[in-house]
């Protein structure tokens, strides 16, 4: 069919994050396929600048964001246009050699490639707003002057006019209002999504939960010290009361350490720790901070001092589509999660591709594609945010307890592949296992539905006692250390058990 003959479909993308970008440049591709049977108008709407018309020494220096890891789901789906991954995305990040534990000040160290299947590995660390701006950096070269695609930077998505079809957008600049007309909306706008409140309005059995993940993190970005490798990532689990940590590897001789408490335990944190001054930040980092000698001390404190404690949330979503409404939504917007798997932006980025297959499937029919892309990624969606919050019991004894399970499971799984499972948190990100089948797996072992009920008996309590339901208890959840890296350390643990 000759592109004059083909029927034009208004595309409104809201949010240019991985998903939004991802998504625009994989219609954008299709309408170069031969068999495209329509043309994808693109618009792609972002209330945030535009990262990829920043030098790459600018992002660094002023944009700096959280570094991320991402695996073969998300590396797989950027691959689907090989120019995008081999031009922009690839050495954006660092390249995992080694991982480190440290208990205190021991250190081990674990070579990525020694005991690992490495082709299975989420080994490409990068910070989440150089994987934007490379995506964004190639739909900027690539279709700039193509006449079915309009970039609205700065500009926020204000409300969906889903009776009539349309998208009230605002210039966060010159505060000009405008609305763009679509046949197809998608929601890539993260976890406050707009396009998602549209399926709330108009759907009675749409049902979609926005909690939060239940942590306090500070995450800061800082000189490498000499003791840590370019290509490592560090676990600090303990790092102090209450908290765990983990150092990133970033480019420029930088490292993203983050330390984080569960939200039950944040008002046992020793005090230095929710100090305004960085002098006595500083001082308790000196004293406490045992894992490596920090490049400069006051440096981190400053930036500590200078945030606020940080949270993020999650998204559980019945369903991603309404073909009432020809709307769409994916990434954040349908599953925010918990960093905890690390596997957050690399579902995004696959619901993106999923997408573009099943319109390519569907020879670009959009009201059969609907449904099925919630057919095939509710499923994976909501795997994703329970696994992530769920892998994990908020009770320490529990935690220790599965840890254990893991390290001996890991272990013989080893020795005995045929008889015995491998643990779950083994195979999240494996190129060629669903998400899905990790939750599956780690339901029938019983650890989902055990450290769930835990986990939601402990916040429920937090929240009665919070709210004054209910008087303070005696018995506390003292040392209960909550978080992904205490089970990623035991995965290190089992790695370096010698068969
Ligand atoms: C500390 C931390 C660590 C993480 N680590 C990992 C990891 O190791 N691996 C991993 O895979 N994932 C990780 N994640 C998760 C990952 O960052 C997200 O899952 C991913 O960014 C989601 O991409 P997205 O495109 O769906 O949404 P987002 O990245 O949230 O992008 C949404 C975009 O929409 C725009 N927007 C929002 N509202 C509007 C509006 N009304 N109008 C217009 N534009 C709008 C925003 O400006 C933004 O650009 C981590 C997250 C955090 C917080």
């Amino acid at each position: 069919m000759s592109s004059s003959t083909k029927e034009i479909r208004k595309v409104v993308v809201s949010g240019a994050g991985p998903a939004g970008i991802l998504c625009s440049a994989l219609l954008l591709a299709r309408n170069e396929e031969e068999d495209a049977t329509i043309i994808y108008d693109v618009t792609l709407v972002d209330g945030r600048q535009d990262f990829g018309a920043l030098s790459k020494e600018e992002l660094s220096e002023s944009f700096r964001s959280w570094m991320l890891g991402l695996a073969n789901h998300g590396m797989d789906s950027i691959r689907e246009i090989p120019d995008l991954y081999n031009n922009y995305v690839k050495g954006e990040g660092v390249e995992l050699e080694e991982l480190n534990l440290y208990l205190g000040s021991k250190k081990i160290t674990q070579g990525v490639a020694d005991d690992i299947d490495t082709s299975n590995l989420d080994a490409f660390i990068v910070d989440r707003n150089f994987i934007v701006a490379a995506l964004a950096r190639y739909v900027r070269d690539t279709h700039t002057s193509n006449k079915y695609y309009t970039a609205m930077y700065d500009t926020t998505c204000q409300y969906v006019d889903y009776e009539n079809k349309q998208v009230l957008v605002r210039n966060v600049q010159t505060k000009k209002e405008e609305y763009i007309p679509y046949d197809l909306l998608i929601g890539c706008d993260g976890v406050r999504s707009v396009v998602r409140e549209a399926l709330i309005k108009c759907h009675s059995d749409f049902t979609c939960k926005v909690s939060d993940i239940f942590q306090e993190f500070k995450a800061v970005h800082v000189d490498r010290p000499k003791e840590l490798s370019a290509k490592g990532m560090s676990l600090l689990p303990n790092i102090f009361k209450n908290c765990q940590g983990i150092a990133l590897p970033e480019t420029g001789g930088k490292v993203n350490i983050s330390i984080g408490v569960p939200r039950n335990l944040y008002e046992e944190l020793d005090e230095e720790l929710k100090s305004d001054d960085y002098k006595v930040v500083s001082k308790y980092l000196k004293e406490n901070f045992k894992a490596f000698e920090l490049v400069d001390y006051d440096d981190y404190a400053k930036q500590w001092v200078g945030q606020r404690w940080n949270q993020t949330g999650m998204v559980h979503c019945n369903k991603y589509h309404s073909s009432k409404m020809n709307i769409v939504i994916m990434g954040d917007a349908a599953h925010a999660t918990s960093p905890s798997i690390g596997m957050g932006m690399n579902t995004a980025l696959r619901d993106a591709r999923v997408f573009y297959q099943l319109l390519k499937k569907n020879k670009d029919d959009i009201e059969k594609t609907l449904p099925q892309f919630s057919e095939e990624r509710v499923k994976e969606g909501n795997s994703l945010s329970s696994l992530a919050f769920n892998l994990y019991c908020l009770d320490s004894k529990m935690q220790t307890m599965e840890v254990l399970h893991m390290i001996i499971r890991t272990f013989l799984h080893k020795k005995f592949p045929k008889l015995v499972t491998n643990h779950p948190q083994n195979m999240i990100g494996m190129r060629d296992v669903a998400l899905s089948d990790v939750y599956d797996l780690a339901t029938r072992l019983n650890i989902i539905p055990k450290l769930r009920a835990r986990n939601e008996l402990i916040q429920h309590q937090y929240f009665e006692k919070l709210t004054g339901m209910t008087k303070p208890e005696k018995k506390k959840y003292t040392g209960a250390i909550i978080s992904a890296f205490v089970a990623i350390s035991a995965v290190m643990i089992a790695l370096i058990v010698k068969e």
